[in-house]
């Protein structure tokens, strides 16, 4: 969002020269910026200097009043394409009677710091330039300008200057250093500019790292078609390829990389390519070809596809990414076949980055590896998005769109927030911008937790950051948590603020649409620790920035097994049996095939029965699996909202409005949603032999009925107008769209995340802005 601030406009006569000092801020450097200014001024006819310093580019331009005035709006109407400005501070300042314009030394500023760009997709540009047989950068991977390639994953400190990127180790070439000291060439201070004879340099191994001949693209592209398994070297870190219609290449990757069923993205080489596959709307195209080059989650199109069934089994989306870089375009265009394009890594293991680590971990996974010699900085994954409801939505944010800041105004305190234990990020709050960083992954793996220590170690060295608050959540037994904990001793900050789970929930969409005051917010998502130590997953909220009341809750059940039944849904079928008072001794035969066997089930359900020897809870995620389970849908998940994906795959192909929705009773206070007369309903449809694929229709629109029926009654209670959703179930398309469209016809404002994760990847952000409301409502900082 670009907002635009312009203060101190002085008054002035109509025809003596002036000069004005313009500090503009945002995302400012590496995105060609200086040039533009040069363009402009001298289009404008003015005199004056342009520099880049720590924290914002800063103009003084001398002219005419009308020259100058059309200049600073010319400025912030039509920036370059990858320039975000948040501020521009303006102020007249004395005549130097200056002649020309000219970009100047960059200034270092103690104490400032400067929002970097992302990383951005190959422009039209340089891919004309790479395709082009007579261009000295024909087929050039590394080739990249003032609008497009490296920028947050090259970049060791600020301000952004070559000597400070890891393409310091690549001394510039008498034809790139002219194109660089060129006021009119697109690589005018382009810091990574590079060619063949001066840049970096591709090659390509076999498993074993000893360089294979041949053009190290062609031949992989050859091992490609051939089945084989190639690691590449992108821009955040490595990835895993492998020919997306080949179904034995694509069960290998499964097996090699230890992942039986979470889909994987597919890179194809175009937006026709794209269009083949996949429903792609306006909104669609535009992010595929956008400059952040997400994976995006897409609706496919009817059977027959090319792409291999293993790619994405049992989901209704397929996701799919454009070529992001000249490597993968010049891949794409040799293969000619869609491919898959997976993390380099082993599941739960964070991507690897540098040349000898992936040689080793990824070793056994990959039968080829192209290596470069440019480092990358920052580990940093692809990032997933999808649009629901008419909006981009990011799942996973990492590449593309780290580290755009989040503006947080009025909240001046410095944070570290260590966010949740699973897809861990944090975020730094600094001077009102809120950093968030790339997706870590789960704190449970040791090289991820070494990931998260290096990426904050990184982050906190670039903006300059020194929190004087650090936040985490309320569980205790989170890493993160425990990392706060350190943090904050070794900072000699005071004792970390605590933030429930689902009240950051909340407060993450709080923080990215800048609301603040009293509102309703539902957080539905697997599990977060409760205020009463109690497993919460399902949770109306009354909250502001600051705290939150616990206004209503899904009914508790037990959770036989605790945190198994995430992975065996059945157990919570059984659980919801029991709560409705429908389970038997042994499993009913409805449940049909590859559920527990008697012995299994009964133990279960006795658990389930007992006050004593399961947790309850509220989890909606659960609930979730629960349906899956007695509908058919599945009794295990292999990985995270597996069953949950499964049942709005199944619910995709009805017409909500054929759906009637189950009845859900509700009452007391904190308000009782009561969703066995649900599990009732739907299973007496089950025996009377309901089709699967509406009864997942019908639960799916039971379940936004109920959050919209809640939120009415909350309303009733508080006048509170007002609803953030949030949590990972929410990610849940159908379920999104009703319950945003049913609140909206109830005359609620209704708001959900966009740029960081509705689940745990965004709880870091709301941790943030909570800890930052409670410091200033205390006064203490
Ligand atoms: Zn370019
Ligand atoms: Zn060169």
């Amino acid at each position: 969002m670009q907002t635009t601030s312009v203060t101190a406009s002085p008054a002035r006569g109509t025809s003596a020269p002036v000069r004005r000092r313009l500090r503009v801020r945002g995302v400012v450097q590496g995105v060609g910026f200086r040039p533009f200014v040069w363009e402009l001024a001298h289009r404008h006819g003015l005199a004056g200097t342009v520099c880049n310093t720590s924290g914002s580019v800063l103009i003084e331009v001398e002219g005419a009043p009308p020259a100058v005035d059309a200049f600073v709006a010319d400025l912030q109407a039509d920036p370059p394409r990858l320039a975000r400005i948040t501020a521009v501070d303006d102020a007249e300042v004395a005549l130097r009677g200056e002649d020309g314009f000219r970009i100047v030394e960059s200034l270092a500023v103690e104490g400032e710091y400067q929002p970097v760009s992302p990383d951005a997709a190959t422009c039209a540009e340089c891919l004309a330039e790479i395709l082009d047989p007579g261009a000295r950068r024909y087929r050039y991977p590394f080739t990249n300008c003032t609008a497009c390639g490296p920028r947050f994953t090259i970049i060791e400190g600020l301000p952004y200057d070559r000597a400070r990127t890891t393409m310091r180790a690549f001394p510039m070439c008498s034809e790139c250093r002219a194109e660089y000291e060129d006021p009119s060439d697109r690589r005018f201070h382009a810091q990574p500019v590079a060619c063949p004879a001066c840049g970096p340099r591709l090659w390509l191994t076999g498993a074993d790292g000893v360089e294979v001949e041949g053009d190290p693209i062609s031949v992989a592209a050859e091992a490609l078609r051939a089945g084989e398994v190639v690691a590449l070297k992108g821009l955040g870190g490595f990835q895993l390829a492998c020919d997306a219609t080949d179904a034995d290449a694509v069960a290998r990757l499964r097996e090699r990389k230890r992942r039986p069923a979470k889909p994987f993205a597919v890179m194809v080489t175009d937006l026709d390519a794209a269009r083949a596959l996949c429903a792609v709307g306006d909104a669609e195209a535009a992010i595929l070809e956008g400059s952040a080059r997400p994976v995006l989650l897409l609706r496919r199109r009817a059977e027959p596809s090319p792409i291999a069934p293993q790619v994405a089994p049992g989901v209704a989306d397929l996701g799919l990414m454009l070529p992001c870089t000249p490597l993968h375009h010049l891949l794409l265009g040799e293969v000619g076949r869609p491919l898959v394009m997976t993390s380099g890594n082993v599941t739960e293991e964070p991507i690897a980055k540098d040349n000898d680590e992936a040689l080793d971990r990824l070793r056994g996974i990959a039968d080829r590896f192209l290596l470069h010699d440019r480092d990358i900085a920052a580990r940093y994954d692809d990032s997933v998005s999808r649009v629901v409801a008419g909006e981009e939505r990011l799942v996973r944010r990492a590449r593309g769109h780290c580290p755009l800041p989040a503006p947080l105004a009025g909240m001046d305190t410095d944070v570290l927030a260590l966010g949740a234990h699973l897809k861990n990020t944090f975020c730094v709050l600094r001077g009102g911008d809120a950093f968030v960083g790339p997706h870590i992954g789960d704190l449970d793996h040791p090289l991820t937790l070494r990931h998260q220590e290096e990426s904050l170690a990184g982050c906190l060295h670039l903006f300059g950051a020194a929190p004087q608050v650090v936040a985490c959540d309320l569980h205790p037994d989170y890493a993160s948590t425990a990392l706060a904990e350190r943090r904050a001793a070794e900072w000699g900050v005071g004792a970390p603020v605590r933030v429930q789970h689902h009240h950051a929930h909340v407060a993450s969409v709080m923080a990215e649409h800048g609301l603040r005051g009293r509102l309703l917010g539902v957080a539905f998502d697997g599990v977060g620790h409760g205020t009463d130590g109690g497993i919460w997953g399902g949770e109306f909220l009354v909250c502001d920035e600051a705290d939150f009341q616990r206004a209503g809750h899904l009914v508790p059940v037990r959770q036989p097994g605790g945190d198994l039944c995430a992975r065996e849904g059945w157990r919570m079928a059984a659980a919801y049996l029991c709560a409705a008072g429908l389970a038997g001794e042994v499993p009913p035969p409805w449940l049909g095939e590859g559920g527990p066997d008697e012995r299994r089930w009964r133990l279960v359900v006795r658990v389930a029965a007992s006050p004593t020897a399961a947790p309850l809870s509220t989890s909606a995620g659960r609930l979730f699996d629960a349906v899956a389970s007695l509908i058919g849908a599945g009794h295990h998940s292999t990985y995270e909202a597996e069953a949950a994906m499964r049942l709005e795959a199944l619910a995709t192909g009805i017409d909500p409005a054929s759906a009637r929705a189950y009845p859900v009773a509700m009452e007391g206070e904190p308000l009782r949603v009561d969703t066995l007369g649900l599990i009732r309903a739907l299973v007496a449809d089950r025996l009377a032999g309901v089709p699967a694929a509406l009864l997942a229709a019908r639960f799916h629109e039971s379940l936004a009925q109920a959050v919209a029926g809640a939120c009415r009654r909350l309303a009733g209670r508080t006048g509170l107008r007002r609803v953030a959703l949030s949590g990972g179930v929410f990610q849940n398309a159908l379920l999104l769209e009703r319950s945003v469209s049913l609140l909206q016809e109830s005359g609620f404002e209704v708001y959900a995340n966009r740029t960081v994760p509705a689940n745990d990847g965004g709880i870091s952000l709301g941790q943030a802005l909570v800890a930052a409301a409670r410091t200033r409502a205390a006064g203490t900082v």
